[in-house]
């Protein structure tokens, strides 16, 4: 059972078979989600996010979903995980054990200004910076997008903090240099 003071941005939901739109068991990163607003649908919770596969994981392939589905059928991720913001990246970790002192993060970026308190994973921070220059970072934040240093406007697909959070999470994975281009052409791959 979740309730809807947990379905909040950043949030990992999963959605068990047969109770949402589609049929298999599934995860979404939520952007946003509200109660339904129909009296027919008492008890169920529309939401919106990147879609992931039922353990949570992110597939390689970047989809935002919208779904409705039973607030007593779903299940919430713990408060405390944190996940690395760019999109399709699995990464993520234990932050409470990391402020008791039972686990550490090395190379973790947590961002600041715009879109800050978001969490960079080891992989993916190189991306952002190299500890001296700063490559890309939110600059701006206007409802529904994102601006990124680098000149990117990133557009959410709502005008919530969270929709822009999974824009711009698809903006650092699009320039992450290791990434397999799917489009006609090399596989361009460096490591960072
Ligand atoms: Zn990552
Ligand atoms: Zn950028």
């Amino acid at each position: 059972m979740a309730t809807m003071r947990e379905l909040t941005p950043g949030r990992v939901v999963f959605v068990p078979a047969g109770c949402a739109l589609l049929r298999r068991p599934f995860a979404l990163y939520l952007s946003a989600a509200a109660p339904a607003e129909s009296p027919d649908l008492a008890g169920m919770v529309w939401m919106q996010g990147q879609l992931l596969r039922a353990d949570g994981s992110a597939p390689r392939r970047y989809r935002i979903r919208t779904t409705i589905a039973p607030a007593d059928r779903l299940r919430v991720e713990g408060a405390t995980m944190r996940r690395c913001m760019v999109a399709t990246c699995p990464a993520a970790f234990d932050v409470l054990a990391l402020m008791t002192g039972q686990a550490d993060a090395p190379g973790w970026l947590q961002t600041s200004g715009v879109l800050g308190g978001c969490y960079v994973c080891p992989t993916h921070a190189p991306t952002m910076t190299d500890g001296q220059q700063v490559f890309h970072r939110p600059a701006a934040l206007h409802p529904g997008e994102v601006t990124c240093s680098c000149g990117a406007l990133c557009v959410a697909t709502g005008s919530t903090r969270g929709a822009c959070i999974v824009a711009y999470g698809a903006h650092l994975h699009d320039v992450h240099p290791a990434r397999r281009r799917t489009t006609k052409g090399t596989i361009d791959v460096t490591p960072v």
